[in-house]
């Protein structure tokens, strides 16, 4: 008898390993607080209802809109107390569910890697050392890191010379950003196959470094567990995992970041209590001089961001930063007309110490580092349908190159000056 109970246990424990988590009827609602109490009351209430009430942008600044995820039995609850406060809501996502079920093409093809689906980690992983194989003097495979479960954060070196200045792409830190790690990866075969000539004279004049996974135990539990995961997968006192993207050795936990195991925010026990921002921090100071520019990928929002992400320190090239940035973000506009906002971290949306372009800056000495929030502005929000990834990819490139011919540039004239 007993063994019928453990073959039972077995068997219920099997399926819900095997089924992620689903978001039936969950919506994502866009909030605007209109002053501080507002903001506290809604970070509060994040707290308090964490497995039903989640933010996919958080609510940190007055008059700036919050996206947040509720669940169908707390909606009633949510929008009660929004109107007693006086807060306006509407509704951005109908059912998260249904942006799910729709974000993968209905044929899945997994004969060969491409950019029409997304891809597990594993896949990723497995289309990285290909690519050492069917480039050998261009491609090398690096491992900038390990994981909490002892994954690798795999990445390719990319160059097609010696003495080249080199460039650090960052994919995937925060686990379901998933158009980040799939953009990341059209960026490397981009870079390996264009025929145009004058981004084959940009991309053969650095060397890249480039990570599409960057949070591997976060992005495989997207796959298997839970979608809207965000965090490392390191348990905590409360509450499973940190936020990468704020636990970097810079100002850590100052602000914009939260002290509580449980918030999508949470800094972490320490600056690089994380594996992951830890080791792969090694390898960045490893590189050495000839790391100059690092860029980073996330979503969503549309928004391309140079560090701060505090209040009281500002890049010394701030200036610089601002005209490459507007730039290049005209230069991806120009493609499919899609409009990003501009401006430091700080500015454009909202304190945030700790995260890793601040520290490549501020630890690091780099005078060239960059962050995208990529598609769209939240109708899909983190669950962009696939069909987009190519155009999404297209355009970013766009823009990256624009800032790459402008560090070029600059590096260029700082040599005549010597
Ligand atoms: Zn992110």
């Amino acid at each position: 008898m007993l063994w019928r109970v453990a073959l039972l246990v077995l068997a219920a424990l099997s399926l819900a390993a095997g089924e992620p988590q689903r978001f039936d009827g969950h919506r994502v609602y866009r909030v605007t607080p209109k002053n501080k109490h507002h903001v506290q009351f809604l970070n509060a209430l994040a707290g308090k209802y964490h497995n039903d009430i989640l933010f996919w942008k958080d609510a940190r600044v007055v008059n700036r809109t919050a996206d947040i995820m509720v669940s169908p039995e707390m909606q009633n609850n949510f929008l009660e107390a929004l109107e007693k406060k006086g807060m306006k809501s509407s509704v951005y996502v109908e059912d998260v569910q249904k942006l799910i079920d729709a974000e993968r093409p209905a044929k899945q093809s997994r004969a060969s890697f491409g950019w029409d689906d997304y891809y597990t980690v594993d896949e990723i992983y497995a289309w990285l050392d290909s690519l050492a194989a069917s480039y050998p003097s261009v491609v090398t495979t690096v491992v900038g890191g390990s994981s909490y479960e002892g994954r690798e954060i795999r990445g390719v070196k990319i160059s097609y010379g010696t003495g080249n200045p080199a460039v650090v792409i960052e994919g995937g830190i925060h686990a379901r950003e998933w158009i980040s790690a799939a953009s990341v990866t059209w960026f490397i075969n981009e870079i390996l196959t264009s025929t145009d000539a004058s981004v084959r004279s940009i991309v053969e004049s650095f060397d890249f470094y480039i990570f599409p996974s960057t949070n591997p135990d976060g992005y495989e539990y997207t796959w298997t567990d839970n979608r809207m995961w965000r965090k490392t997968r390191k348990p905590y006192l409360l509450c499973v995992g940190a936020d990468p993207n704020r636990n970097w050795d810079f100002h850590w936990a100052e602000e914009g970041a939260s002290s509580i195991s449980c918030s999508e925010t949470y800094a972490g026990s320490e600056a690089f209590s994380e594996v992951e921002t830890k080791t792969l921090s090694e390898f960045l100071t490893g590189l050495g001089s000839d790391l100059q520019v690092y860029l980073s990928f996330h979503s969503y929002s549309q928004l391309l961001m140079y560090p701060y992400g505090l209040s009281n320190v500002v890049a010394d090239n701030a200036a610089e930063l601002q005209q490459m940035v507007e730039k290049s973000a005209q230069a991806l506009a120009s493609r499919y007309g899609t409009q990003y906002t501009v401006g430091s971290i700080v500015n454009a949306i909202y304190a945030a110490a700790g995260s890793s372009i601040d520290w490549a800056m501020g630890q690091l000495g780099l005078r060239y580092a960059f962050v995208w929030e990529l598609r769209d502005t939240g109708r899909y929000g983190f669950l962009l349908p696939a069909d987009q990834i190519i155009p999404t990819s297209e355009e970013t490139f766009d823009s990256i190159l624009s800032i790459l011919e402008d560090v070029q540039a600059a590096l260029r004239s700082k040599k005549q000056l010597h």
